[in-house]
């Protein structure tokens, strides 16, 4: 991993968890989900920038992405999983707009 992607992660990983911030509940310490597959050939290791932040609970949990699976993950929260890592990309680039 370069600096430039632990940087990245760490950022990610100070938005908390992006299912509870949808929920309304903002801040939750999150692990880092590397999403699979998305525009990339199957079985293809994803970039370290294609991460979410999902809590203990949403990412291996009963309710979570690995638990339930992505499509059953992507019902419940009526989002799919590359709308959400649009959601991190975007909060990230409001955050360095608002620091400049
Ligand atoms: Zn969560
Ligand atoms: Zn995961």
């Amino acid at each position: 991993m370069t600096k430039a992607e632990k940087k990245y992660l760490s950022k990610v990983a100070n938005l908390g968890c992006i299912i509870c911030y949808r929920l309304g509940y903002a801040g939750t310490i999150p692990e880092i989900h590397h999403a699979r597959g998305i525009g990339l050939g199957m079985g293809v290791r994803s970039s370290h920038y294609d991460t979410l932040p999902l809590c203990p609970e949403h990412h291996r949990g009963n309710t979570g992405y690995h638990g339930m699976g992505r499509k059953a993950f992507e019902r419940q929260y009526e989002v799919t999983e590359q709308q959400l890592l649009e959601q991190v990309k975007e909060m990230l680039n409001d955050e360095e707009n608002q620091s400049s």
